[in-house]
């Protein structure tokens, strides 16, 4: 008996894992996020397989299930969308079993980030650009540390990727503004790898508009940097000057 906790990917079912699909076709008992996980993963679970939807289910129901079927020997799959490490909340979850010496094993996946700059053809790190990216989102219910808020990430010039802040599009372009110019191009991609997904890009002038007269208010990732641009200079990985562990420097 195992709990799986697993990075389910953005959407796509060709984006998971061959160890997640493995661990869903294995499992006795599924409890999958029902707003994000795509429910097209569930057709590997295994006849009889048990599915519970999270999405209006309590942490004390999500581990009253896990402690159910650790009593009756199941194996447990536990569905995340994009990566486990990121605004997952596998954390508590986690906790619990080391607590209940449940035994289990994580299993990261693609993040919404990745299937974002897949889409658009972006690498968040161009030389003489930005070599730094922050994942972050803008303050909600959920703050972070003092000193580490948008408005004083802006002035970085990391690149930045936001999560759960589309909704909140006029507040991050008031917190940025100041430190990036309205001209700092901003890229957002609703339901990355999903059949409906949607793209607009802009800068920190227009996107606010552009995003609510395309309705993405939510599952959407926010992109912000010089990277957009995509003028960096020539990656030193292929300059002739460069040599590295698998080439000689010509
Ligand atoms: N662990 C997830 C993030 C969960 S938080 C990951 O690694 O992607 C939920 C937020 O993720 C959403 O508000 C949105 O910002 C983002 N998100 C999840 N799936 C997405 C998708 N397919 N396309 C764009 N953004 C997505």
């Amino acid at each position: 008996m195992k709990v799986y906790f697993i990075g389910a990917g953005p959407g796509d079912p060709g984006l998971v894992t061959l160890k997640a699909k493995q661990a869903i076709e294995e499992a006795d008992v599924i409890i999958y996020a029902g707003s994000l996980v795509n429910p097209e993963l569930l057709r590997w679970a295994k006849a009889g397989a048990a599915v519970h939807n999270s999405a209006g289910m309590t942490f004390e129901q999500v581990t009253g299930v896990i402690a159910r079927a650790y009593a009756e020997g199941k194996t447990v799959a536990r569905l995340h969308t994009g990566d486990i490490t990121l605004y997952s909340a596998i954390q508590e979850q986690i906790g619990w079993c080391v607590e209940n010496s449940v035994p289990y094993q994580v299993i990261p996946g693609v993040s919404s980030y990745s299937a974002a700059c897949a889409t658009l053809g972006q690498e968040l790190t161009l030389p003489g650009i930005s070599q730094t990216v922050v994942l972050t989102r803008i303050g909600g219910r959920t703050d972070g540390p003092e000193g580490l808020e948008l408005r004083a990430l802006a002035g970085t010039k990391a690149t930045l990727v936001l999560f759960l802040s589309a909704q909140h599009i006029d507040r991050v372009v008031a917190e940025l503004s100041e430190a990036c110019g309205p001209d700092m191009p901003v890229a957002v991609v609703q339901k990355a790898s999903w059949p409906e997904e949607k793209v607009i890009t802009g800068t920190l002038r227009d996107i606010a508009d552009k995003v609510k007269q395309a309705g993405m208010d939510k599952t959407a990732i926010i992109i912000i940097g010089e990277v957009l641009n995509k003028r960096g200079e020539r990656s030193r990985l292929y300059d002739k000057s460069f040599g590295h562990a698998f080439r000689s420097a010509g």
